[in-house]
């Protein structure tokens, strides 16, 4: 693994799934390369060392593939890291948001202490569609009264155009 695009190279296209017409970006390959994974970690890791004047004390992961990054990520910053889980996953106090889906709505929730007064967010996730995921983490994350500095997203779906459903900058490693 020489540089990003040998990273790309490894998500793999499935059509069909998870439904028929869907063409679905698989990156469990890039997680059978322990390099491409350090790679790609320290790729998202430099961004915002060297993007972001403000220390991040939160990093929140969206379940679930959001988990396989956001936990790493805040190891390598010296930040907490907190978890966005859909609805009854979680235990203790929690708050919730709804978002869209492709059929019907969904209820997404964190815990109540994960995050204070005006601490500085990152949220993870690994894709970013519509945007309507990342926004809910967003609202959870502000009625915490957490300030979002930025979203980072292994892939963007640009047609989409998703970001212009969030308040906060974007970073998108693979469009
Ligand atoms: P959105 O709410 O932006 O429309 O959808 C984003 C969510 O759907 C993310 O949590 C992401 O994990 C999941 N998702 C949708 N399509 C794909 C895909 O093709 N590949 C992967 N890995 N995740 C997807």
């Amino acid at each position: 693994i020489q540089n990003i695009q040998d990273v790309r190279s490894l998500i793999r296209f499935i059509p069909d799934f998870p439904q028929k017409g869907i063409l679905f970006q698989d990156i469990f390959p890039v997680f059978q390369n322990p390099k491409a994974v350090e790679f790609l970690i320290n790729h998202i890791v430099d961004h915002i060392t060297s993007t972001i004047k403000e220390k991040i004390d939160v990093v929140v992961g969206l379940e679930s593939r959001g988990f396989l990054f956001a936990p790493i990520v805040a190891l390598k910053l010296n930040s907490a890291f907190a978890p966005v889980r859909k609805e009854g996953k979680l235990p203790g106090n929690t708050i919730n948001a709804e978002y869209k889906k492709e059929y019907g709505v969904d209820t997404f929730e964190m815990q109540e202490d994960a995050i204070k007064q005006n601490q500085n967010i990152i949220i993870i996730d690994d894709l970013i569609a519509t945007g309507g995921t990342a926004d809910a983490a967003g609202r959870l994350v502000k009625k915490l009264g957490g300030k979002v500095l930025e979203y980072i997203f292994v892939i963007e779906l640009t047609e989409l155009e998703g970001c212009k459903k969030l308040d906060a900058p974007v970073f998108s490693i693979f469009k």
